[in-house]
């Protein structure tokens, strides 16, 4: 069985560094907000490439806080607009939403599954705030143009890092972009946790500061609340293993990276689409998306022959019950690649043989 994430194997890959950092943490008798955060927090900001960085709870809270942050020192306001992608993952439309935010749903670019920056253009009206970019899949979502409609628009500009830690743009690091980026730890993305964690990644002094204590349920001073906060905690002991595996993220990202150009290059089948890949420098390969109009029966087949596979994702946000007053709108686009989207096994630890098995078996389906 090729497994789509193996996440033992992943462990394992760093498992000696790991263990040392959980039994370090274990015995040290301090488990919350302490050195081990303050250091991972110094070592991420200085990978990203940015001043600060805020470990929190998860990666929807790091979204949500950034956004709570920007209302409190009332740059945004209750009912004001952000934009975001039709194609993402829930948690990035559900950051704003909790928020008493409007998310705008705005259609990517099919060839790159990227928002659109013609699009961000067209949604904006003047309630618009801010625009929230999602590097999905582990490519870059940003553009210079999408950084000067921002500029000169007055807006905020958002990254969604959930699923490109060490993403490079132009020498510049996915999360250091835009003003502020939210990042998560959880297990399956590039730069996994043993469980929750996420982070905020900012530039801006002001901001970081109004989201630690957001955080830390709205206190900058023990016991003095100047917000109604939450408890959002990145703990010391996922703290730990993210330091361990920090160091190697650029290298797991290179294997990852590999496996891509095996598919890119093996997978011939012409009824399985892969997307031209332009951004071979930068991309980190969180998923490797191929899109057929037989998705579902490709999956079958797969699993049939002990290959997992996902799909990212099956149900549009517009057409979840959540969002149910978006059910009478229609992103053709996004319908699309999320009708035809299947995503193969990839991760540091997929041997090569396991690649060449997954493309043999492609080329040989016929899907009728
Ligand atoms: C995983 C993910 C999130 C949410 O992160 P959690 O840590 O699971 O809360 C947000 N946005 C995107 C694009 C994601 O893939």
């Amino acid at each position: 069985m090729i497994k789509f994430l193996d996440l033992r194997k992943v462990t394992d890959l760093h498992g000696a560094e790991i263990e040392e950092a959980v039994m370090r943490t274990v015995k040290s008798g301090w488990y919350l907000l302490g050195e081990e955060t303050n250091a991972f927090e110094r070592e991420y900001a200085a990978y990203i490439g940015t001043r600060h960085a805020v470990g929190c709870a998860n990666g929807l809270d790091a979204l949500t806080l950034i956004l709570r942050a920007y209302m409190e020192m009332g740059l945004m306001h209750t009912g004001d607009e952000i934009i975001v992608p039709s194609n993402t993952y829930i948690a990035s439309i559900l950051a704003i939403s909790r928020n008493g935010l409007v998310p705008v749903l705005a259609e990517p670019d099919p060839t790159t599954c990227q928002i659109s920056s013609d699009e961000i253009e067209k949604n904006i009206t003047p309630k618009t705030k801010g625009v929230m970019i999602v590097h999905l899949y582990g490519r870059c979502a940003y553009t210079d143009r999408i950084g000067e409609i921002c500029a000169s628009n007055n807006l905020k500009l958002i990254e969604d890092n959930a699923q490109a830690h060490g993403c490079i743009f132009h020498g510049k690091r996915t999360g250091s972009l835009g003003d502020a980026a939210g990042h998560s730890f959880y297990p399956g993305k590039n730069l996994g946790a043993l469980g929750d964690g996420g982070a905020v990644t900012t530039d801006d002094t002001t901001l970081a500061d109004t989201i630690r204590a957001l955080a830390n349920y709205g206190s900058q001073k023990k016991y003095i609340f100047k917000y109604k906060g939450i408890n959002s905690r990145l703990d010391e002991i996922q703290a730990a293993v993210l330091r361990a595996k920090l160091p190697h993220l650029d290298d797991d990202n290179f294997r990852r990276k590999e496996i891509a150009r095996k598919y890119m290059e093996g997978i011939t089948n012409p009824a399985i689409k892969i997307p031209e890949i332009k951004d071979w420098d930068s991309n980190v390969f969180h998923v490797f998306p191929v899109f057929t109009d037989h998705r579902d029966q490709l999956q079958n087949y797969l699993s049939e022959h002990d290959i997992q596979t996902l799909i990212h994702y099956p149900i549009p946000p517009h057409r979840q019950e959540c969002y149910k007053e978006w059910s009478a709108k229609s992103f053709p686009i996004s319908e699309r690649l999320h009708a035809t989207e299947l995503s193969l096994p990839i991760s540091p630890c997929l041997t090569s043989e396991e690649a060449d098995t997954v493309i043999s078996t492609l080329n040989r389906w016929g899907w009728n």
